[in-house]
This record gives C-alpha cells, structure tokens and sequence, in this order.
C-alpha cells in the first residue's frame, strides 16, 4: 500500500486536483490519500490555512467570517463548481462560523482548511472520508500520543476502499482541535504512512524533490537523488523548504522510504529519503541550507573552564527565559550561544541581566543577523579535509566565519556567518563541494 499526502499547489486548483486524481487513479496501490489545505494558485494569492487564521482573529474583534471566511467560501465554492461535486460548501462554512462562536481557537480555525479540502479530494476520488480528528490525537498537555493514534491507524490498513484525510490537524482528549506546526500535513502523512506499515509514502509537492541548494541563490543546482533520514532533518530544520522536519520521526522505526515528487512532472523520479544511504558512491557533501537572522550570545571569563557549573548555570537562565539555543561552541574562556531567531527585546535584557547575576561574565556580546549555514552530508564521515575546504571556500570569498560546530556523527558542519555575507557564502560553498 502506498500512502500519498498532496500539498497545498496540488490541492489548489480545480485544475491541480484533476491532475492529483490522475496520479493517484493510475496506480491502484494509492489507496490512502491525506490533502493539505489549498495553496496559492498565483503569487500574491492567499493560502486557505492563512485566510482561516484571519477569520478566528476577525472573529475575536468583530462579526464572525465577514472577511476572510467568505473568501475561503468562494474559494471551496469555485472548486466545487469547476469539479461538479455535488457538494454543500454553504452548510460546511455555517458549521465553521458557528464553531468560531462557541470558544474555538486558532487551531480549530486553521484545520477546516484540510478538512474541507479532503472533503472536496473524497468526492472527486469517490474515497471514504476519515476525520483526521478520529485518528491522530493529542493528549491533555497538548502533546503528541503516538501510542493511541498507532493504534487508530492500523485499522486503516484492512480497508478495502480509498480513503481520504485531511492533514494537519487532530483531536484533544477533550475533543477539541489541535493542529501540528505549520506544514504539519507532511507529518499527518508520515504518521499514516508508519501506522499501516506502508510500502512507501510518496510526498506530491509543487518541485522535484531536494535541491542541493536554495536554487533562488544558486543557478540550477543539483537535485538529490537520495537522502537519509538524518540528512533530510539537517537540511529541513536549516531551510530546505520541502519536507517538514518531523515527518521521519513515524516513519523510522520500520523504515518506511519517501518520495519526494512533482505533482505538475509525475514522470520525474523525484527525491529518495531512505532510512541509510550506501555510503561508497556518495558525493563528501549531499546538500547546504541555511536560514538568516539567528543569534550569538557571546561570552568570556577568565578560567572559565575550570569554574565548576558555568555551563549549567548559564543554560539555567536561558531555560528559565524561555529560550531553547541550537549550538554552543565553546573555548577555553569563550562561550558562544546560538538561538534561532533574534530574540524579543524584553528577553534579550532580562537574558543579559540573569546571565551577568549568575555567572558574572567578564564580557557579555549579542549579536543578531547570523546567518547559519549547514553543510551535511554522510559522506564527510571519515574522510579528510571537510572542515578545511569549507574554511577555504569561506577565506577565498572574503567571508568572515563567526563560528563553526561540527557535531561527533561527522554528518554535518554548521557555520555561522553575518547575514550580510549568506548568499556569498552559500554560493561559495555549492561552488567548492559540487562543481
Ligand atoms: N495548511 C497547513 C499550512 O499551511 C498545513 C500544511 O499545508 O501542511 O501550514
């Protein structure tokens, strides 16, 4: 059995779905098809998930829908037509507005995208209709009970007709909504895909799979033809805009593959991500992402490194504050603290002020618009000179190395650079490892 999830592009078009019926018409093993919301048909269009957050704040200040969920119902209401679905959007939208009155939140707003979009998918597929509510669930704290939803969703497996959920949201032991993080439809159908031991998960997207770089700063770069789970994290945790992150967590234990492919070029085999990949015919490097506008926390004390629990304190406040770091490279008398993102005003002075009470450093820096940079790849794993061309790509581009992490698998070297040298330094790196 093949497990499909269709992103927002496939889903957003009457057009896109006829395609997304023919690709999963031609081979009967797809039997298990979970939709993401409709997308943006054109650039400046609206994302549904976008438009049904703008409908619960409206519905917080003001009269409920009066915006953004007529949107949202033309937009259902258009494809309803242009597909002949016999199908009561009106009725549909009236449950929405009414959920919106009685206490809903952001959440329950956000996942009727997904809902109504798999309502449209079943009808045209003439597939039974699963609430994801019924099978994925949450539990009191709001976390994730993968134990009650496997369970759920191994019944799956007997069906004998096609069947269509809705991504990206669950249910609460309370029965209220609660949705993953966004692009979390990649993760609904990884869970599916794991619950029924499917052969494989193939993930329709609007492009033909990874890229071995951002292909906006890079001129055609290579596509990927296989990836390891561990390599798909890195590179979509720094950036990689095609898979959510998460998605390989339900997916591990039984090793089930993903193919990342084009939903507008069926032919094009697409990205492979493979529980290992042979190692031997692998370029040193697989990919390079990154993400602008990170943060340093840099500081420095004399013998700090025989000062007994300077780390842990100093780990302490930023728990204490809220913040999570990503790296922590560290010196003799130096230690620097990586945070995503640049961290609000308010926390950044409470952060110095608790930092300089508990562990009184004698220097204390913040800097904001680090670009972080990864370069992963198994293939650097035991063998030379890694790090050294990364420095000398970065050296030969005039470009400064704000700090650089490589972590004890060997599989990925991160590199801090200032935001203003990013695409200089991404275009230096994809030039060193691949042409
Ligand atoms: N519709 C949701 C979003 O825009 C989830 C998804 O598409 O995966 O984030």
């Amino acid at each position: 059995m093949i497990v499909c999830k269709f992103g927002g592009t496939s889903m957003a078009t009457a057009e896109s779905i006829t395609k997304v019926k023919n690709i999963i018409q031609s081979n009967p093993d797809r039997k298990i098809i979970v939709v993401s919301a409709p997308g943006k048909r054109f650039k400046s269009d609206s994302k549904i998930t976008d438009l049904l957050y703008s409908a619960y704040n409206e519905s917080l200040k003001s009269d409920v829908g009066a915006n953004s969920l007529s949107e949202v119902k033309e937009r259902f209401e258009s494809l309803a037509k242009e597909l002949s679905l016999n199908i009561d959007i009106n009725k549909y939208i009236d449950e929405i507005k009414t959920g919106l009155l009685n206490a809903s939140t952001a959440d329950y707003a956000a996942s009727r995208g997904e809902y109504l979009s798999a309502r449209i998918m079943a009808a045209v597929l003439g597939f039974k209709f699963i609430d994801a509510g019924d099978i994925i669930k949450f539990r009191y704290d709001g976390s994730y009970d993968a134990d009650t939803t496997k369970d759920l969703v191994s019944k799956l497996k007997n069906s004998k007709t096609g069947i269509v959920i809705p991504g990206f949201y669950g249910r609460m032991p309370d029965k209220s909504i609660k949705t993953f993080t966004r692009g979390g439809s990649d993760v609904t159908g990884a869970i599916i895909a794991g619950g029924v031991s499917a052969e494989l998960y193939e993930n329709w997207t609007d492009v033909s799979g990874f890229m071995a770089a951002d292909p906006t700063i890079v001129e055609n770069p290579k596509w990927i033809d296989s990836l390891s789970y561990a390599e798909l994290r890195e590179l979509s945790y720094m950036g990689a805009n095609v898979l959510h992150p998460d998605s390989i967590f339900p997916l591990r234990e039984i090793g089930v593959p993903i193919n990342i492919k084009n939903t507008f070029a069926p032919e094009v085999r697409g990205t492979m991500i493979l529980k290992s990949v042979a190692n031997d015919q692998r370029p040193i490097i697989t990919g390079i992402a990154g993400k602008k506008g990170n943060t340093i926390i840099a500081l420095s004390k004399s013998m700090m490194n025989s000062e007994l629990g300077f780390g842990r304190k100093v780990l302490s406040v930023l728990e204490r504050n809220g913040v999570s770091f990503e790296h922590i490279p560290t010196g003799i008398d130096t230690m620097s603290i990586i945070v995503s993102g640049k961290l609000p005003d308010n926390t950044r002075d409470k952060l110095v002020d608790d930092i300089k009470g508990n562990v009184n450093p004698d220097t204390i820096e913040i800097t904001d618009s680090i670009s972080l940079i990864a370069i992963v790849g198994h293939g650097m794993a035991n063998r030379k000179g890694t790090a050294a061309k990364i420095c000398t790509a970065l050296y030969s581009a005039d470009i400064n190395i704000r700090m650089i992490d490589q972590g004890s698998s060997e599989m990925n070297v991160i590199v801090g650079v200032e935001d203003a040298d990013y695409t200089n330094a991404i275009r230096a790196l994809y030039k060193a490892f691949f042409n």
